[in-house]
């Protein structure tokens, strides 16, 4: 058996329990050695067998697991965040289904979600926005026109760009031709979580000179909207005024 695990932002007990469960009983484990925190390996059992994905091809990741298949182990592919988000496991999970090996898939806490934690913040505020945008620029692997960064700002829904630190002039640009403010609100989260996480509070058109000063080049996520601003209107769950289901409101 196969399972997808979602190792979490960074901290090793930001896995979930499930996950954690099945790392202390895996026989092998597979991890995106790129992002995924080495602590979490601490949880393998003496004499599990470790493998480091970011030196594999796709084909390499699968044969371990055929091979470990072949031989009833318990395998797990353990990817950074959220396995669902720039986590290439379609592709694996498509090849181990032609091959008959079943696999399933435990979910992690994303770094869009550890992000917001690290700022105490709150992307769905209401009258600012009720949309979470997750994104990236075009790099290595293209984007689709219609998902142009400059065309998903004209929302000004709340927006998290993954994968693209490195290119924070061009991404100030197509959010301003999308139609922010210079001034709107915006935030770098470098490895949200992790021992040495570093927050940076900006604007849209200091992305890039934020990031130099704070040498931040890659592992970051770019946080943009009014979400990261201080005003809202109060929820209407909690209004004493408001019922609802579960409560009788005082009007
Ligand atoms: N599946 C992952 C995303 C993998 S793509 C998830 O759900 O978070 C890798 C990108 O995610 C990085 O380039 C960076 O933009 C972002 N990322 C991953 N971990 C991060 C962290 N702890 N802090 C900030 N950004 C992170």
């Amino acid at each position: 058996m196969v399972t997808f695990v979602g190792a979490g932002p960074g901290a090793a007990d930001l896995i979930t329990v499930r996950g954690k469960n099945l790392l202390e009983t895996a026989d092998i484990v597979i991890y995106a050695g790129s992002l995924v925190n080495p602590e979490l390996l601490k949880y393998t059992r003496d004499g599990c067998s470790i493998f480091n994905s970011a030196e594999m091809t796709l084909e390499q990741v699968i044969e371990v697991m055929e091979t470990g298949e072949r031989q009833n182990k318990n395998i797990v592919r353990l990817h950074t965040g959220d396995p669902s988000i720039y986590g290439a496991i379609r592709e694996q999970m498509d090849l181990l289904s032609e091959k008959g090996i079943e696999y399933s898939v435990v979910p992690g806490v994303s770094s869009f979600c550890g992000a917001a934690a690290a700022l105490k913040a709150e992307y769905t505020l209401p009258e600012v926005s009720q949309t979470v945008i997750l994104t990236r620029m075009e790099g290595r692997t293209p984007v689709p026109e219609k998902e142009e960064i400059s065309r998903l700002a004209a929302h000004q829904a709340s927006m998290v760009i993954f994968l693209s630190s490195s290119m924070l002039e061009r991404l100030s640009d197509k959010l301003l031709a999308g139609g922010y403010s210079p001034d709107t609100p915006a935030a770098i989260v470098y490895k949200a979580s992790w021992a040495d996480e570093k927050i940076v509070r900006t604007s849209i058109d200091r992305l890039s000179t934020a990031a130099k000063e704070n040498n931040i080049a890659k592992t970051a996520l770019i946080l943009v909207g009014h979400f990261l601003g201080d005003e809202y209107e109060r929820s209407k769950l909690y209004d004493p005024a408001f019922t609802h289901e579960f409560r009788k409101g005082s009007k």
